[in-house]
């Protein structure tokens, strides 16, 4: 028998709902979890660039608020610069009220320092060349410089915010002016500075040069960053929000926000890392908790793909074997659930049941003689060896039409044939109805008569001998049989052994002038 494999139901339903469900289920948090993703990049950005806003505004509000506070020093000593009490009581007092400014000083427009504050900075009576100084020298007019390095190169990273002295007459005297150490704690830093997260996320502040003069680690300071493009973008006076990778390689969500007042910019940003760090965590714990659900699913849609093949597979496997005698029996009690196994098994049943009667009738048909409808030898075979096998003893009795040569000489083949059917009958009337009754030959019979004793047999086959002989004939003339009676009685004597002895009580009666019933000597 040749195999070929293939796939069965079970494996199928199996494959395609597992599959379904895998495939919509990680689908589904696939598509959850880009969405999500999305969500949290585009708010996260959002938020860095409304801080950055935000702290764009403050800041431009504290310089404007730092050059109204030295404007507002400038209107008390622009018509008293001889007062240097006043002026060291002002320098003292700008720098101390507010905490804004790490030094102030009054310059004349010589360029010479009046009064300082602190006043240990010493520069009182210095001649100030320092970048701040020398612009607000030069222009004359309210000032924020550019962030600058002092002359000492000692000092941190300057800013000066300085006022023009004009007295009384409109004529120039100088100016007022205080610095902020980029690098010291001051209002602008502490300004800057609240924006403390744990998660990587910084503040940094850069100037029209890129230099960066706020960040988070002071060491920063001073650094100039070129290759960003948010920094490339506020230093245009551009605000917005974009994600970027830095010139270090790390995906940042940046927002930026420029300070009008100063044409420097302000940018928030967070590593993108960070802020899908907790989605990632979410992603896990919630695949951690499906899996045991995916686990379940699966059990119950193996037990349920069990279910829904069981009868369509128990009937498939039944279905090569409709030969065999439990064929029906088989199909029969397949538990068939549903409509379409119902259908099919009903099917099968209806299919089984005519093919084991048209089986039955050739099988009929392959057993009888046509002439006679008794058995014939094949028949007998079969029987005798289904008997053996059940140890059942039996009697033969082999029959044999006397001279029947004649009567189809005399009569013809017609007459002869009725004669046979009148024997069958009277043969077949002589036997019970689990006996086996053949026409073994041309006008031979065998009948096999079970549990009875020999001298039973003997005595049967002497009436039907008698029955025979005073029948009515259709020849006129009495037709006679004669018969040799033999038994079998289990092993170990053989079926073919007991047939012989039967024959040879038949050629007995032959012998013996026929139309009479006799033994064979064992
Ligand atoms: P014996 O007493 O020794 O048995 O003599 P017999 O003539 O009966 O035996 P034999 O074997 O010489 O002849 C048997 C005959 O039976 C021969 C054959 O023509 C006839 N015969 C066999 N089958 C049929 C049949 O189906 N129909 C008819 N009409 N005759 C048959
Ligand atoms: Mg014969
Ligand atoms: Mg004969």
């Amino acid at each position: 028998m040749r195999f070929i494999f293939k796939i069965d139901l079970r494996r199928l339903i199996l494959l395609l709902a597992v599959g379904t469900a895998l495939l919509t289920l990680s689908y589904t948090l696939y598509g959850g979890y880009q969405a999500e993703r999305e969500l949290l990049i585009r708010q996260t950005l959002e938020s860095n660039r409304a801080y950055a806003q935000k702290l764009a505004q403050s800041t431009n509000h504290f310089l404007q608020s730092l050059q109204r506070q030295v404007a507002f020093s400038s209107a008390i000593i622009q018509d008293n610069l001889d007062d240097l009490n006043l002026l060291n009581a002002e320098v003292e007092r700008l720098k101390e009220q507010s905490q804004s400014f790490n030094s102030v000083l009054v310059v004349d427009h010589n360029a010479r320092a009046l009064a300082n504050a602190p006043s240990n900075l010493g520069l009182k009576g210095e001649l100030i060349y320092s970048e701040g100084a020398r612009e607000a020298l030069l222009f004359k007019r309210p000032m924020i410089s550019q962030p600058y390095l002092s002359v000492s190169g000692t000092t941190p990273l300057l800013l000066f915010i300085s006022h023009p002295l004009y007295d009384r007459n409109g004529t120039y005297r100088g100016y007022v002016g205080g610095s902020i150490y980029l690098q010291s704690d001051n209002s602008l830093t502490t300004l800057l500075g609240e924006h403390f997260h744990r998660d990587g996320s910084e503040i940094y502040v850069v100037d029209q040069s890129r230099r960066l003069i706020y960040h988070q680690s002071g060491e920063r300071i001073g650094e100039i960053v070129n290759g960003n493009d948010a920094i490339e973008d506020v230093i245009l006076g551009i605000s917005g929000a974009r994600q970027l990778i830095t010139p270090q390689a790390k995906n940042m969500l940046v927002g930026y926000a420029s300070i009008e007042h100063s044409g420097w910019g302000i940018i928030a940003q967070r590593p993108t890392s960070a802020t899908l760090d907790e989605l990632n965590e979410l992603l896990k714990k919630v695949i951690t908790t499906t899996v045991p659900f995916i686990l379940l699913l699966i059990i119950a849609l193996w037990y349920l793909a069990k279910l829904i093949s069981a009868p369509l597979h128990s009937l498939a496997t039944a279905a090569p074997d409709w030969g065999s005698d439990d064929a029906t029996e088989r199909i029969r009690t397949v538990h068939s659930w549903y409509f379409e196994a119902a259908q099919i098994k009903k099917a099968m049943l209806i299919g089984l049941g005519l093919l084991n009667k048209k089986l039955g009738v050739l099988d009929q048909e392959r057993l009888t003689d046509p002439l006679t409808g008794l058995r014939n030898r094949r028949s007998m075979l079969q029987t005798a060896i289904s008997w053996i096998e059940q140890k059942r003893s039996f009697v033969i009795i082999a029959c044999d039409i006397d001279n029947f040569k004649q009567v189809n000489d005399s009569f013809g083949h017609t007459v002869g044939d009725a004669v046979l059917q009148l024997v069958a009958q009277r043969i077949l009337a002589a036997s019970r109805e689990h006996d086996e009754v053949c026409r073994t030959g041309g006008e031979e019979f065998l009948l096999m008569l079970s549990h009875i004793s020999l001298e039973d047999g003997v005595r049967i086959a002497e009436r039907l001998r008698s029955d025979i002989e005073n029948m009515p004939s259709p020849t006129g003339e009495p037709i006679t049989i004669s018969a040799g009676v033999a038994s079998w009685s289990g092993p170990p004597l053989s079926f073919e052994a007991a047939l012989e002895s039967a024959d040879k009580g038949l050629y007995l009666a032959k012998q013996n002038g026929r139309n009479r019933v006799e033994i064979a000597e064992r």
